[in-house]
């Protein structure tokens, strides 16, 4: 639908688009051409892929994932999806994800691989957090990065593509500064390099794109996707951070690009390559201690579920 006469700042035929921070308005067509050249400048400006490159994209069903899927084949390289079920208590969230991923898929005739996290991990991640003592969202964060990093080099893919967008990474290098989260400061950067067998290297090619013009986008497409956060998110405080940056960019329109631009800029280089640590002796993959956090969860989970069924048997 047309808004008010007002015409496409690159065509001039009429705009459905209006983006304030670049000052700017689109019709359709454009705001796909727009997407594209900001990922292709991400790309470009973080060395995050070279021309043709095979990259699997982690595809949740919303949006964001949908939208780079897409944008990454236009672009000419060879991206594969990946959906890891997660599970979160509310199958509605699970299906909804799941059906929008397999839909992309089709459009796209791309290979799409399923993953379950319960069933690599073999228990869900309530069962986990409780074992020990961790929270819902910590848990559920520290599996699916393992997860994803061990289902990309079981594939045999060097490249992990996530959806993330300028806001989310706004709203994390926010909430990182007024914590003085060092470690995660260090971190921050839309490119991580990988090592081979050991990590894959973690892309975020929407680091330029406000999670509006990618909304924008998606409706554009006609796509069907899975709405709505997380159902088991409601503790995390990433969402005020997030409100925040939301709140910034409506006053001062541009104001997110500058702010994670610029805090990039100023830091000048990506951090070092990860060292190869030691492995863990349960799994191999890379670990500071004998045991890697995941394996150490998995372990704590067993014991406590062997008290249970000792405790039942007792019982009977
Ligand atoms: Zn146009
Ligand atoms: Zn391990």
């Amino acid at each position: 639908m047309n808004i008010d006469g007002m015409k496409c700042s690159r065509c001039r035929q009429p705009a459905q688009h209006r983006l304030p921070s670049h000052n700017a308005r689109f019709c359709d067509k454009c705001l796909g051409i727009f997407v594209r050249r900001q990922a292709e400048k991400a790309i470009k400006q973080f060395d995050m892929l070279v021309p043709g490159q095979k990259v699997l994209v982690a595809v949740s069903g919303g949006k964001d994932s949908l939208a780079l899927w897409q944008v990454l084949l236009e672009l000419g390289y060879r991206a594969e999806g990946l959906h890891l079920a997660l599970e979160l208590g509310d199958g509605k969230f699970g299906e909804a994800s799941l059906e929008a991923s397999q839909a992309m898929a089709q459009r796209l005739e791309a290979p799409l691989h399923l993953f379950n996290m319960a069933e690599m991990a073999g228990f869900g991640v309530q069962e986990i957090a409780w074992a020990n003592k961790r929270s819902f969202c910590s848990v559920c964060g520290t599996l699916k990065r393992y997860y994803l990093n061990k289902a990309c080099l079981d594939l045999g893919f060097e490249v992990l593509a996530t959806g993330h967008h300028l806001d989310d990474e706004a709203a994390r290098l926010l909430g990182n500064l007024v914590r003085r989260h060092q470690r995660y400061l260090d971190n921050q950067w839309p490119t991580l390099e990988g090592a081979p067998g050991a990590f894959a290297k973690k892309i975020k090619p929407l680091c330029r794109l406000r999670g509006a013009e990618l909304k924008s986008y998606a409706k554009s497409q006609g796509w069907s996707v899975a709405k709505g956060a997380c159902p088991r998110s409601k503790g995390a405080t990433l969402p005020y951070y997030t409100e925040a940056v939301r709140m910034l960019e409506e006053r001062m329109p541009g104001t997110t690009i500058n702010f994670y631009l610029g805090y990039l800029e100023d830091k000048g280089a990506p951090p070092a390559k990860p060292e190869m640590e030691a492995r863990c002796s349960v799994c191999g993959m890379p670990s500071f201690a004998e045991e890697c956090t995941i394996c150490r969860f998995l372990e704590n989970t067993r014991k406590r579920e062997s008290t249970k069924r000792d405790a039942l048997k007792d019982q009977g």
